[in-house]
């Protein structure tokens, strides 16, 4: 399996290693056919993007288009699910110029209301210590990534599952009706034969991410491939892969 595209990496714009430059001249130096820069929301608590930086970001992925012309660059962001009814917090200077959205949860960000931050982070933290809280905090964490795909046009959910649990039939069901693909993401090693069984059934699509948080890690997708080959997936199955 083939993969030409790694479409979830970080850069200094939020907690990332490396500039928007380093990521790009990794991805080329591997060879990789396309690469998109998607550093966290705004409303990631202490890692997010800042929103008085997008004007940089964008001059230097414009840069970057210029001087690496042998590679595809979308600019992205992996924007964060701040309330229940699918809100999420991309910028609205940002949302023009986007090429590629991702969406995760990520159990510390900033809430829509107050309502929300109940709903979709306290819940998830009594879930972990107190175990009849855990199946509603996952209901809620369903719902919540179910109302973003059909509030918004979402390329990408990032690792579906990481340290916030969900219903992974219902998030395929509704990823497949509006197109939306499933992440097999290689950095963090929580991912089971299971998950991508169950969401397979459904008939999703799945993408291969490296989620890099260093130039070195870009396109290091190796872990990724070994599970998806493991459960039996094939290159028809992940858009970003092509035969070998
Ligand atoms: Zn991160
Ligand atoms: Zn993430």
């Amino acid at each position: 399996m083939n993969i030409f595209a790694d479409y979830h990496t970080h850069t200094i714009y939020s907690h990332g290693k490396g500039t928007i430059e380093d990521n790009v001249k990794a991805a080329v130096n591997i060879g990789l056919e396309e690469i998109a820069i998607t550093d966290h929301g705004p409303a990631n608590i202490g890692v997010g993007i800042k929103v008085y930086d997008l004007k940089k970001i964008k001059e230097d992925i414009r840069q970057c288009r210029k001087n690496y012309p042998g590679i595809k660059i979308l600019l992205g962001i992996e924007a964060n699910v701040t309330g229940l009814d699918g809100t999420l917090d991309i910028p609205k200077s940002l949302y023009k110029d986007l090429d590629i959205l991702l969406v995760g949860l990520h159990p510390f960000v900033k809430p829509a209301s107050l309502k929300d931050g109940y709903n979709l982070f306290i819940k998830n933290q009594i879930g972990k210590i107190y175990s009849p809280w855990s199946q509603k905090a996952r209901d809620t964490n369903t719902k919540a990534l179910v109302e973003a795909i059909y509030k918004n046009k979402i390329d990408i959910i990032t690792h579906p599952g990481l340290k916030v649990s969900i219903d992974t039939r219902e998030l395929a069901r509704a990823a497949v009706k509006r197109g939306t693909a499933l992440e097999i993401n290689s950095s963090h090693g929580y991912l089971s034969e299971e998950y991508i069984k169950i969401a397979r059934k459904e008939g999703v699509k799945f993408v291969i991410n490296s989620d890099a948080h260093t130039p070195r890690d870009v396109g290091d997708v190796a872990r990724g491939i070994a599970l998806a080959e493991k459960t039996g997936l094939t290159h028809t199955d992940i858009i970003n892969a092509k035969k070998d």
